[in-house]
């Protein structure tokens, strides 16, 4: 990192419950700290609609589970230094890959979300993005370079791990950089 710039920072929701990102929140005065070493560009805590070109840290919440969502993630990689899983859902699947073990889940899930327990029309929108056949992990689509597991992880892990990045140390997590 450019000792003498700010490092540009991102976070980014796929499919998950926002847990994490409420963990995020939670670091409550520590975000102060945080927020004065980097430079925050895209969040769905601010409004800034395209992802930046090149972002040095961007936090990931989520698996992929749409074509949207893996169109994003790509995108994301490509413009992203140091790409984090944040999260069970990002490191393993967890509660969003649950329709993996079911065949055909990703209809079932439309049909349970958009006809079974509506009241009126029931009827799948045209508007949402195509779900994948199966969910996913971000290892499994992107290359990773470090992951934070918890459901969510706590806020005192997410400290360490920026605290420990941001004075360039490699933090004591798990580091995987090689793709699937
Ligand atoms: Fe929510 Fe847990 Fe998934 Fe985070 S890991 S998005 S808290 S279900």
């Amino acid at each position: 990192m450019d000792k003498n710039k700010k490092p540009t920072f991102a976070t980014v929701w796929l499919s998950g419950c926002s847990g994490c990102h409420m963990s995020f929140l939670d670091l409550d005065e520590a975000l102060i700290e945080i927020a004065n070493k980097v430079q925050l560009v895209y969040s769905p805590l601010i409004d800034i609609k395209e992802f930046p070109e090149q972002v040095t840290i961007t936090l990931v919440e989520g698996a992929i589970a749409n074509e949207e969502q893996l169109s994003m993630i790509k995108k994301v990689r490509t413009r992203t230094s140091i790409l984090v899983a944040l999260g069970d859902c990002a490191v393993t699947g967890n509660v969003t890959a649950l329709r993996n073990t079911e065949i055909d889940g990703d209809k079932k899930v439309l049909k349970r979300a958009f006809i079974e327990t509506s009241d009126i029309n029931p009827q799948i929108p045209n508007e949402v993005s195509k779900l994948l056949k199966k969910v996913y992990p971000l290892h499994e689509k992107i290359p990773v370079d470090y992951y934070i597991p918890g459901c969510p992880p706590s806020p005192e892990n997410i400290l360490y791990f920026l605290t420990e990045l941001l004075a360039e140390k490699s933090p004591q997590v798990e580091k995987r950089t090689k793709f699937g």
